[in-house]
């Protein structure tokens, strides 16, 4: 069956300003019509709101808070009804034209991340149902944030310094970015209560590369940066334009301009960043992942400038469009697979550099530039002290044999004797009771189209198993925490060899340090709830009367004012 199709008009960037100034025709609000596409779901169809069966617009009356009717209409094709369009109006800031933009960059953020050059596969929803709900004028506020009690994107409507009113569901990269933070958290829930600094910062990093990749894959954006920079991303380059519209929407401390794209490119260190809370923590790993962007591109560059085949030598602005065009992909595989592969629990920076080389490997077994580059970066931070601290193995001892790998998919019971098995392979202390996720059967494209224009492509099963450490506390709370922690096994589906082995390792003094200052930060600030038994609320609370890790402290990435 046709794949069913709804076209839309998309914002390419938040006022455009970049735009405008590289003299790209059609500068100002510069629209590109996209076609969204559901595949291989025959229960599955647009409808009006725009709705689709995982991602919906619920819409609120500003003036009133009360629920409105569905902002844009589902206008199907004579030819083919299940397919469509959403009709924009006029007026760039109506209920229909913000309803259809915030829908329309949730839904390509989706795709993006679960399609075959990220994750190739499905995923679901942390929040245990099927609907992601958007709500695109959720109110006056400088500010836009993912919540999983409500199962929702939530984007707030301001008026900024200049008197002019900013509606974040308009800006691509702040939807992008909280969409980034739904996806991540389907992927890995534990971050959500974490406790560990670096572990809360990881989402902060992920969901602003997510919004990066989402800008890099507007041709028409790309084509525009690189104009504006001469063909060059590192440095002070158009990306800092979008930093700037992206600063000048983002809700902050202030309510302007706390938390920019320009801070992905940055020296900081984790001592320069000693004690830093979450938000700008995250800048160190984002600004790890942005230098290898910059790699890839830098060398994708030198060999598109290359004469071709026929001995023509393509224009440099020719060579560098083709050659970031093919580095958002490689780098959104690098790190978006790499996300895939994290181990369960608290995590540290050093785990996901860890996960990401992992999960490289596994694609791509041959030495690579990008990951040598990758792990200096952790180095030269001074996350680890050598790169062979985010070396991972891959023992072959936790093979299976080909004909298990379904049953080890399908059955708790295999997975469980699987783990118990291989306990000490795994390190799984004695004793220690343990959970098996569900496993994850994922098909991924691993290289460039063959002359066939067939991409080679590897399924693989990952395997997350997620186990307890419990540690003192200091503080005024004091008592015990526990640490969840845990390990990813990945087994190449066709043979049933082990791709990777990563285990997480945040038991360390530095963490264990760093969890009791974040927790001090919060009680000296008034900014957590103490566990009474009762729902937390909108705070930030703690799991448990007997426990002093933090519960809902993906919250401190949006509670304006805390983390400025
Ligand atoms: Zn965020």
């Amino acid at each position: 069956m046709a794949d069913v199709v709804a076209e839309v008009d998309l914002l390419v960037q938040d006022g455009s300003l970049a735009l405008a100034e590289t003299g790209v025709p059609g500068g100002g609000a510069v629209k590109e019509t996209k076609e969204l596409r559901l595949s291989g779901d025959v229960n599955d169809r647009f409808l009006d709101g725009p709705a689709c069966r995982r991602i919906a617009i619920v819409d609120f009356e500003p003036a009133t808070g009360l629920p409105s009717s569905p902002p844009a209409t589902f206008t199907p094709f004579t030819s083919n009804p299940r397919s469509g369009k959403y009709v924009a109006d006029g007026d760039e800031t109506s209920a229909t034209n913000i309803a259809i933009n915030a829908f329309g960059t949730v839904f390509q953020t989706v795709r993006m991340f679960e399609g075959r050059d990220a994750l190739g596969r499905r995923v679901d929803w942390a929040f245990g149902s099927e609907q992601l709900l958007v709500v695109p004028r959720a109110g006056e506020w400088a500010n836009a944030f993912y919540e999983r009690a409500t199962r929702s994107l939530q984007f707030f409507s301001f008026v900024g310094e200049s008197g002019a009113r900013v509606h974040t569901a308009l800006s691509r990269d702040i939807v992008a970015h909280e969409c980034g933070h739904a996806l991540l958290d389907a992927v890995a829930p534990s971050l959500y209560d974490s406790s560990t600094p670096q572990s809360v910062a990881i989402h902060e990093s992920v969901a602003d590369l997510v919004a990066v990749i989402m800008a890099l894959d507007s041709r028409r954006l790309r084509e525009a940066v690189l104009a504006r920079s001469d063909n060059v991303l590192a440095g002070a380059n158009a990306f800092t334009a979008i930093a700037e519209e992206f600063g000048m929407a983002r809700p902050g401390a202030d309510g302007i301009a706390r938390h920019a794209l320009r801070e992905l490119e940055n020296d900081e260190t984790l001592e320069t960043l000693s004690g830093a809370r979450p938000h700008i923590l995250s800048t160190l790993l984002s600004a790890i992942f942005y230098d290898t962007l910059n790699v890839v591109f830098a060398k994708l560059f030198q060999e598109a400038k290359l004469p071709d085949a026929n001995g023509v030598t393509p224009t440099p602005a020719a060579a560098a469009n083709k050659a970031l065009g093919t580095a958002q992909i490689v780098f959104r595989r690098f790190l978006l697979r790499g996300i895939d592969y994290l181990p369960p629990g608290e995590l540290s920076f050093a785990d996901v550099g860890r996960a990401t080389l992992a999960a490289d490997r596994a694609a791509r077994p041959a030495a690579s530039e990008v990951r040598e580059n990758f792990s200096h970066q952790f180095v030269k931070r001074l996350v680890v002290a050598t790169a062979q601290e985010l070396e991972s193995p891959q023992p072959q001892s936790l093979a299976v044999p080909p004909d298990q790998v379904s049953s080890l998919h399908d059955s708790d019971w295999a997975a469980y004797q699987y783990a118990t098995r291989h306990r000490s392979t795994l390190g799984l202390p004695d004793g220690v009771s343990f959970t098996v996720l569900p496993r994850v059967d994922s098909t991924k494209v691993i290289g460039a189209k063959g002359d066939d224009g067939v991409a080679p492509i590897q399924r693989e099963l990952i395997v997350k198993i997620a186990w307890n450490d419990t540690e003192d506390s200091t503080g005024t709370v004091g008592g015990m925490r526990v640490v969840p922690t845990g390990a990813t096994v990945v087994l190449k589906w066709d043979t049933g060899e082990c791709l990777a082995l990563v285990r997480s390792d945040v038991t360390g003094v530095e963490h264990r340090r760093d969890r009791d200052r974040l927790l001090a930060q919060l009680e000296e600030d008034g900014a957590l709830a103490t566990h009474d038994g009762a729902d937390v609320g909108e705070s930030v609370g703690l799991r448990s009367d007997g426990d002093s890790g933090l519960r809902a402290s993906h919250r401190l990435l949006h509670l304006a004012g805390w983390d400025g």
